[in-house]
């Protein structure tokens, strides 16, 4: 493995996980079931022992930062976020390497990215040494829970929610910080898979001036429905268009999308505020630069795209995001068209800058642009 800088344990890391009281929880999980768990991890079920909060009053800002028992919110039924949606999230992975040591990608950006959004929704800001000091509190409390196998990780799933008890439409004066753990395994168990796209024309997830830039529960409460269409249509998951014109490519109900044409160019949706700018969107497009690879950032038409598939230009398609990192599009449907893309199998490009990421990830290969930052 290759040494750098960043192997260093730095000490401001140990000061902010220093404000995070630690309350172990009563009833560990025996190891035979973590263990078990570990073995067989299913995206999102299994959660580890404990959980990082910290809670925000409008009189008091951010107080009572801690690791305490990971367990049920006891919610008063009149909780603004249940009725008006006032919440953000963050996606994020700790990865274990060979030597055991833990790391995280690139956790500013998805520190500033989560002060983005919690602007737009009208929630106070964490800082980033809050944000990231949480993560590593919770990561080093439940570190025996950070699988070692190929492509397993530790999901990081932090999040802001209005929790003042209170119907009156205003930000409210109280809020609640949490991130919760859960393991998992590759995304693609027995090999990654293309999947098949439906590009919806009747609903949108985002428009102008919205909030399809900022990571917030409500986008994903949006697109189910157009989801369920894509279903039913046979399809995998739904591409949406932009809703002024409903004709440039934007991006997947939680990803984003790449075309790649016949010159070796890639290309990417511009952000044009109903994008959300993904973290494995920013660094792919890097990696690609890094390469030579002319990299293009603009309005994408749909129909140039379906044109791309029928005359050969456009070879692949993919999807990427922290969950799935890269997933290639084999398939493209909608209305008026439906192509194979290329010959059905993952893109032979689409597959290099998966490797790529996911070795920069697991410390397999030298972290040139220093995105990785050490947990534990
Ligand atoms: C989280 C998310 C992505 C991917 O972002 P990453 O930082 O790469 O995980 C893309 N689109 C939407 C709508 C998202 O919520």
């Amino acid at each position: 493995m290759t040494t750098t800088s960043h192997d260093i344990l730095p000490a401001e890391l140990e000061d902010l996980v220093k404000l995070f009281d630690v309350t172990p929880t009563d009833s560990p999980t025996p190891d035979d079931e973590r263990e078990a768990a570990l073995a067989a991890p299913r995206f999102g079920t299994v959660f580890t022992d404990h959980m990082a909060r910290i809670t925000w009053r409008k009189d008091t800002g951010w107080i009572d930062r801690r690791i305490e028992k990971y367990g049920p919110l006891l919610l008063d039924p009149a909780t603004a976020v249940l009725h008006y949606a006032q919440e953000i999230f963050e996606g994020m992975k700790a990865y274990k390497h060979a030597d055991g040591s833990v790391w995280t990608f690139r956790p500013a950006a998805n520190a500033a990215r989560f002060a983005r959004s919690a602007h737009r929704l009208a929630l106070p800001p964490l800082s980033v040494d809050d944000f990231v000091g949480s993560i590593a509190a919770l990561v080093r409390t439940d570190l025996p829970w950070v699988p070692g196998g190929e492509d397993s990780s530790l999901y990081l799933r932090p999040f802001m929610f209005a929790s003042e008890a209170f119907l009156g439409v205003r930000p409210a004066t109280e809020v609640e910080y949490l991130c919760i753990a859960s393991p998992v395994g590759p995304y693609f168990a027995g090999g990654v898979k293309p999947v098949s796209i439906w590009v919806s024309q009747d609903y949108h997830r985002a428009g102008p001036g919205g909030t399809g830039d900022a990571k917030c529960g409500g986008n994903y409460a949006a697109s189910l429905l157009p989801q369920t269409e894509a279903q039913e249509n046979g399809c995998d998951q739904v591409c949406f268009l932009d809703s002024a014109t409903n004709s440039f490519l934007e991006e997947l109900g939680g990803m984003n999308v790449f075309v790649v044409t016949d010159d070796g160019a890639v290309h990417t949706p511009e952000l044009t505020g109903s994008i959300l700018e993904g973290v494995t969107r920013s660094s792919i497009l890097q990696l690609a630069a890094d390469h030579g690879r002319e990299v293009v950032e603009r309005r994408i038409p749909l129909a140039e795209v379906v044109d791309g598939l029928a005359s050969g230009k456009v070879r692949e398609i993919f999807a990427c995001g922290t969950a799935a990192v890269v997933t290639p599009i084999g398939r493209l449907a909608g209305g008026t068209f439906d192509h194979t893309v290329g010959d059905g199998e993952p893109g032979e490009l689409t597959m290099a800058i998966r490797t790529e990421l996911t070795d920069i990830q697991y410390g397999r290969v030298e972290d040139r642009h220093g995105w990785l930052r050490r947990l534990a």
